[in-house]
């Protein structure tokens, strides 16, 4: 019998890198990510699909009345939701998974996962995080001062969180996530059927 997945929360201010970090994560195996709905519409780059499943709003919430979200919330603006089913059927199938997801949402799902790790993903500064977001060049300036804005309220819920990596350097944040999920693995309180195992008797 195989063990369960680990749920891994990546959150962090938008342009702290996580998206980056998160595809990164991904090149170094049992990782799955988890394809967010959302509402906002699809920048230049993005595939549906791939990036995010967009839908419009009326679409969005008939997702959420139908019960196929784990969580959902509303970001400047627009609604993002985790399909429920896949980090299920994922987790099932022993791998870990990734949902890089804003605070209100990782919350939701700590409730319903109280053994999900959390980790919060920082910029070493806010005038770096302005830094990046101008470089970025997906918003326009009054979306990015939303943007800034929110990311001060967001630093609220570090304390909520269980890990904090400040992304100084990209590779060596992917490195702390990874160290953190690969700790977390071997949890004596994940690793209920090592005796059995030992034994072989399973
Ligand atoms: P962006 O528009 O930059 O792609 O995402 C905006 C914010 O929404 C980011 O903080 C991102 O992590 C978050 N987000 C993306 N998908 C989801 C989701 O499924 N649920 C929640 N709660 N937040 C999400």
């Amino acid at each position: 019998m195989g063990k369960n997945g680990i749920l891994a929360i990546i959150s962090g201010p938008s342009g702290s890198g996580k998206g980056t970090a998160v595809e990164k994560l991904l090149q170094k195996g049992n990782y799955a990510l988890s394809i967010s709905a959302t509402t906002r519409s699809p920048r230049e780059y993005e595939v549906p699909g791939v990036h995010y499943f967009f839908y419009s709003k009326e679409q969005f919430e008939e997702m959420k009345k139908n019960g196929l979200l784990l969580e959902c919330a509303e970001f400047c603006g627009n609604y993002y939701g985790t399909p429920k089913a896949y980090v299920e059927e994922q987790l099932q199938s022993g791998k870990n998974v990734i949902l890089e997801i804003e605070v209100q949402g990782a919350l939701q799902v700590k409730k319903i996962y109280p053994s999900a790790v959390l980790i919060f993903l920082i910029p070493p500064n806010l005038e770096e995080l302005g830094r990046r977001l101008v470089q970025r060049g997906t918003e326009d300036k009054e979306t990015i001062n939303k943007r800034m804005h929110r990311a001060i309220e967001e630093m609220e819920f570090v304390d909520d969180y269980d890990y904090v990596v400040i992304n100084d350097s990209i590779d060596t944040a992917v490195e702390d996530i990874d160290m953190i999920l690969r700790a977390e693995s071997m949890k004596c309180s994940r690793n209920k059927d090592i005796k059995k195992v030992f034994k072989g008797e399973i």
